[in-house]
């Protein structure tokens, strides 16, 4: 088994560990477990996945934390004064978080109960609140966690007001990047298939936000019975469009076919416009003429190699690998042995082949 990882930057490592959590959890019948399926799960951005994972493991750095660690400043709330600065009073009675909780869309003054833990109070909400205002209120939560940062590192905070207006547009453009198409999920016929008898497939995909230079890139390669055989994620840090990230992603594909020395594969992306792009002779884009005639130039060598369009909801394994490409500081392959906070995709994609 060759199994290769590059140094790995915190938060793959934070993101590993909540996977760890979530598959250990399941193990031992965790009561948490419907919580860390809910985070895991949530579409929203890595990022706030993780911020809000450490701080129901209590693992943020409040002052109450700090205290256990041998700081021995004030334990002052840095937005209120409050006598002790702990997870649950910055996340649930800090005014600021009082007064964007009990209103709308969350509603949720009666469960600001002084009794309950954070982890507990969310675990409640992570059961019984539908997805999209579970979202927003992981987007809320990190964004008070910001605010509070903010304050003790710049002397600046938000407003109520300003704080739900910019985490909640951040998890609209998010969520626009990453639509995936739900009614399609629920067909069988849509399921994620092998390639056939002597061909491997190669799904990829990019991320990117506008607003943000920097995008994303991955792919995961199986086998034709449908076995894992290697994935990659790298980042790339300048990029312009989606059509852009996802031809960046088809040529690091080749270059993980490259390494691999195999032979007939096909590679899928969900972008539509990247495969009439490579297939184009006539029209060059501009923008993307050199990594569009870098991607040429391969396939005229490989013959045994064709891209082609699938639906998001067949690409989901490499779409999974998203937050982590985006975030990701170095490039990573993975082979033979998937990494291990895809499996849960993994499993889910081919349940239905065996
Ligand atoms: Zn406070």
């Amino acid at each position: 088994m060759v199994f290769f990882l590059p140094k790995k930057d915190d938060n793959t490592i934070a993101r590993t560990k909540v996977l760890e959590n979530v598959l250990t959890s399941t193990s031992q019948g965790d009561p948490y477990k419907e919580l860390w399926r809910r985070i895991w799960k949530a579409t929203v951005p890595g990022k706030v996945q993780i911020y809000v994972w450490r701080a129901c493991s209590n693992l943020l750095p409040t002052r109450a934390k700090l205290s256990t660690k041998g700081y021995q400043g004030d334990l002052q709330c840095l937005l209120c004064s409050h006598a002790y600065e702990d997870t649950s009073h910055v996340f649930c009675k800090c005014p600021i978080a009082t007064a964007i909780l009990t209103a709308s869309p969350f509603n949720l003054g009666s469960s600001l109960l002084p009794s309950l833990e954070f982890k507990e109070w969310l675990l409640d909400h992570a059961r019984n609140l539908p997805n999209d205002l579970f979202a927003k209120l992981l987007m809320i939560l990190w964004a008070l966690w910001k605010n509070r940062n903010n304050m003790l590192w710049n002397h600046t905070k938000q407003s109520a007001e300003e704080l739900v207006l910019s985490s909640l547009a951040w998890l609209e453009e998010f969520g626009k990047a990453n639509k995936i198409n739900k009614t399609a999920l629920s067909k069988p016929k849509q399921a994620w298939r092998p390639a056939g008898y002597g061909t491997w497939k190669l799904n990829v995909d990019g991320s990117f936000l506008p607003g943000i230079a920097h995008g994303g890139v991955r792919g995961v390669l199986h086998d034709d019975a449908g076995q894992f055989r290697a994935a990659f994620a790298a980042p790339i840090p300048a990029v312009a469009s989606t059509r852009q990230v996802e031809l960046w992603a088809i040529k690091e594909g080749l270059k993980l076919v490259a390494t691999m020395q195999v032979s007939n594969i096909i590679i899928e992306t969900d972008c539509l416009e990247a495969v009439s792009c490579i297939a184009e002779t006539q029209f060059t884009y501009v923008h993307d003429e050199g990594i569009i005639d870098d991607i040429r130039q391969e396939l005229n060598h490989r013959t045994d190699i064709s891209v082609q369009h699938t639906s998001r909801v067949n690409n989901r394994v490499a779409h999974c690998l998203a937050n982590l490409a985006f975030e990701a500081r170095h490039s990573s392959m993975w082979f033979m042995k998937p990494p291990d906070f895809i499996v849960g995709v993994l499993n889910d994609d081919c349940k239905h082949l065996r």
